[in-house]
């Protein structure tokens, strides 16, 4: 597992055992609130911040893809059009702007299949792909992007529009459904892990009864589609998750269309990596807290105490010059796998480049501690994050997170374990290295999302794909 750590960084889907190459690749920008303050409504293009790391805030592969559509735009949109009606017509116009889109996305997955054969022998020299976008990583599945452009074309009119280009979400979201419909038709999902902020519901907000997403989940698990919520709240008691989830556990618990073992089939892991509760029908909060040591994957086990003690004191020590040096309203809460920095009251905000600014300190901080980047430390990966109000550090991140649930729905040992390409990860932050979901790149296929809404919007299209392969 170690090893795959060792792959940057901007891929769409996966990150397997990296070229040398990969590893010139800056990985310490945090995002965070880039994606944090879009919440509301979409990633943007343009950040108003300015950091020292700011090129590397960026998606290489989806600012790729958004130039190669924009010179077909450029030379055959027919911005006069809306006042010279003689000689144009806007259907024809769509209709060409669609052929000559759809055939750069069939460009691009003929591409993707090039690399991936790349990819499975690793001696061989980088794919034309790797070339053209440095920071690609490896892909679990192939990617048909020609029909899903062409299914998001029907949904967003991407052909059409005169004025506004392709944009990085329509690439995006195109991304997202080639993914779904990877996962459907080729092979079988079998495993649905989700973030809880802005992925489930607001930020900082809870999964009320009247979600959407509810339905979609409880539809997943009566499919025997297994789900875990892996998110970065490090709660230690089934209480508190409860409050925050309870509207999805309430209509588990009283669901009629899900047989008593369908109902086990969701488990919340909290804290990135640190805390596994399974759904338990008797217990008052419908959770019960699992032992480590039923669900702890081998390498896990291996992180000493010893080391996780030492990593979170220079984590500590680093949070406190940060709350002193920026004279931060923030106290220090130290937990058993985690430390960070709260609100010294409810009432005050922390400035966002404070949190920002504190993140990297100690991310810094701590890779020149342990000699090695979060996710390529070879003896206890940590993953710091601005959690939007306050700042983290935990021990192990969501790849691990979301490789517990692999191993806890497919059983142990590597061959039971649900494969990668069996297993979708949905989640909002995947803006860097630093970006918690972006690190379950590395064990996953993913899909990128912007807000609960889509996230809905997504589960549909993801059902509807299912639907399509039974019939
Ligand atoms: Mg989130």
């Amino acid at each position: 597992m170690t090893d795959e750590y060792l792959a940057p960084v901007s891929l769409w889907l996966t990150r397997l055992p990296a070229s040398p190459s990969a590893l010139d690749v800056p990985l310490h920008r945090r995002p965070t609130n880039a994606c944090r303050a879009s919440s509301q409504s979409e990633p943007r293009d343009q950040y108003d911040s300015t950091y020292a790391l700011k090129t590397h805030r960026r998606d290489q592969f989806i600012e790729w893809i958004k130039g190669l559509l924009a010179v077909p735009f450029v030379l055959y949109s027919q911005p006069t059009g809306v006042f010279e009606t003689n000689g144009f017509n806007v259907t024809q116009m769509s209709e060409e702007a669609h052929r000559r889109y759809a055939e750069i996305m069939r460009d691009v997955e003929v591409m993707i299949d090039d690399h991936i054969t790349h990819q499975l022998d690793a001696s061989r020299v980088p794919s034309k792909l790797k070339l053209l976008v440095p920071t690609i990583g490896n892909f679990f599945t192939r990617l048909p992007l020609e029909a899903a452009f062409k299914f998001q074309d029907r949904k967003r009119y991407i052909s059409s529009r005169r004025f506004v280009s392709p944009s990085f979400n329509d690439v995006r979201l195109v991304l997202n459904t080639a993914q779904l419909m990877a996962v459907t038709t080729h092979g079988t999902l079998q495993l649905a892990t989700f973030d809880g902020d802005v992925t489930l519901y607001d930020d900082g907000e809870s999964l009320e009864p009247t979600s959407p997403v509810i339905s979609r989940m409880i539809d997943l698990m009566r499919k025997n589609v297994k789900i875990g919520i892996v998110t970065a709240a490090g709660y230690t008691l089934a209480e508190q998750y409860y409050a925050r989830l309870h509207g999805l556990l309430d209509a588990i618990a009283s669901s009629t269309a899900l047989t008593p073992q369908q109902r086990q089939n969701i488990v919340i892991m909290g804290g990135e990596a640190n805390y596994l509760f399974e759904f338990s029908p008797t217990s008052p909060h419908l959770l019960s807290p699992v032992p480590r040591e039923r669900w702890l994957t081998a390498e896990m086990a291996s992180w000493s105490d010893a080391g996780i003690t030492a990593l979170l004191d220079v984590a500590e020590a680093a949070l406190r010059d940060c709350i002193k040096n920026l004279n931060l309203p923030a106290t220090l809460m130290r937990k058993d796998r985690a430390v960070g920095i709260i609100p010294s009251s409810s009432t005050v905000r922390i400035p966002r480049e404070s949190l920002e600014e504190t993140v990297l300190v100690v991310q810094k901080i701590l890779e020149l501690s342990v000699g090695g980047r979060d996710f390529d430390n070879k003896l206890v990966p940590f993953c710091a994050f601005n959690g939007g109000r306050d700042v983290f550090v935990d021990i192990g991140d969501k790849s691990w997170g979301v490789s517990v649930c692999q191993q806890w729905f497919g059983g142990d040992g590597a061959h039971s374990r649900i494969r990668p390409e069996q297993t979708l990860h949905v989640g909002d932050q995947f803006l860097s290295a630093g970006s918690n979901d972006f690190k379950a790149r590395s064990v996953s296929t993913t899909a990128w999302i912007a807000s609960p809404a889509e996230t809905v919007e997504l589960l549909d299209e993801l059902a509807g794909f299912m639907s399509k392969k039974l019939s």
